[in-house]
């Protein structure tokens, strides 16, 4: 897997009281071993507040990315891209689209639960695609994974 932090300040490590190094890591140990070297995992950070992650089926190529500019990568590669607001303040609360609201202690804890969830997306067959796409099973398949790793998300469907 090769993951890559974008537009990263060291403002924003500093005041989350973070390395890139936790980053890495975390996105390794929820990713799993298994990825292998076709997975490329996208981070930016952006403006604003939230955290927002896609996972696009199918094959990308170096110029489908950061107007071709991000080097080292494979000449094609599967892409998780995770966009993470410079705003937020932790613990942080949020909705999603989805009807759920959440809870995350850190922004790893946050991090974590976003790319467990768009991993979930890449995992499933391309045969099923209607599984693939089910938010639903997304984010119970992505909360119970952080929770068994031991990170510090709560969520729950319909603001319950
Ligand atoms: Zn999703």
């Amino acid at each position: 897997m090769y993951i890559r932090l974008l537009d990263w300040t060291p403002e924003a490590l500093e005041r989350w009281h973070i390395s890139k190094a936790a980053v890495w890591e975390v996105v390794s140990h929820v990713v799993g071993e298994k990825a292998g070297r076709s997975l490329v995992v996208l981070i930016y950070l952006t403006g604003g507040t939230g955290c927002s992650g896609e996972y696009l089926p199918g094959w990308r190529t170096p110029e489908d990315v950061h107007r071709g500019t991000v080097k080292g990568l494979s000449p094609r590669f599967l892409l998780i891209r995770i966009a993470l607001g410079t705003d937020n303040t932790y613990p942080y609360a949020t909705h999603d689209d989805y009807g759920w609201s959440w809870r995350f202690a850190t922004v790893l804890d946050h991090l974590a639960l976003v790319v467990s969830h768009e991993n979930y997306h890449r995992c499933q067959p391309s045969f099923a695609r209607r599984r693939a796409n089910n938010e639903q099973h997304a984010n119970r398949d992505a909360l119970k994974h952080v929770l068994d790793l031991g990170f510090n998300v709560e969520g729950a469907p319909h603001g319950g």
